[in-house]
């Protein structure tokens, strides 16, 4: 799971993560920047989000996940894209599969990250899956449910991790002083039963 941000694994797939680290299979999340450029007059907020990360990980998963730390700058991906690309080469197996952030999901960074899964995945024959985040928010969401992809069906329990994970995002969803960069109007597309892929 190749995230932009904290807390884009957890919205977009917290429900598949919890049932497969439930079913034992290995798990690694590269969380890509420490996402610092959301309020960039808040110092430390790259600490805070990292420790809201760890938190959020506790309540979703029973079992351990590995967290692949890159800290490339928030909102500049793009010129660090090797960087990103030689970190994902090492983690790199065969019957690996990657879910990487939608490369039109309206965020540069998403964007920036889902261009290098994709072209590693596809240069090296491994299964790539694409998650959308802020596509949902900015563009026609029809325009999503027209793509080849499929649902995965949450598990109560999924479903009841990955709610109490979510709130772990503090920072996001009820800054001090600062409107909320992920309101309730956009949360309400990560708790539907089902999480959304594009293949
Ligand atoms: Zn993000």
């Amino acid at each position: 799971m190749v995230s932009p941000h904290p807390d884009d694994e957890v919205l977009a797939a917290g429900g598949l993560i919890h049932s497969w680290a439930a079913a034992g299979y290995p798990v690694t999340i590269v969380s890509v920047t420490d996402g610092e450029a959301a309020f960039p007059a808040w110092q430390g907020l790259d600490l805070v989000r990292r420790e809201e990360l760890k938190g959020a990980l506790r309540k979703l998963c029973l079992t351990h996940v590995s967290v692949m730390r890159l800290g490339l700058p928030d909102g500049k991906v793009a010129e660090h894209a090797n960087r990103l690309r030689n970190a994902l080469l090492t983690l790199l197996t065969p019957r690996l599969t990657v879910l990487a952030p939608y490369e039109h999901d309206g965020h540069p960074d998403h964007e920036s990250t889902g261009r290098v899964c994709c072209d590693l995945a596809h240069s090296h024959g491994v299964t790539v899956a694409r998650y959308p985040v802020w596509a949902w928010h900015h563009t026609d969401p029809s325009g999503l449910h027209g793509r080849r992809g499929g649902r995965f069906m949450l598990s109560f329990e999924a479903r009841r991790a990955k709610a109490r994970a979510v709130q772990c995002f503090v920072s996001q969803l009820q800054p001090p002083r600062a409107k909320p960069i992920v309101p309730p109007h956009v949360l309400s597309y990560f708790e539907r039963p089902y999480e959304t892929f594009l293949l």
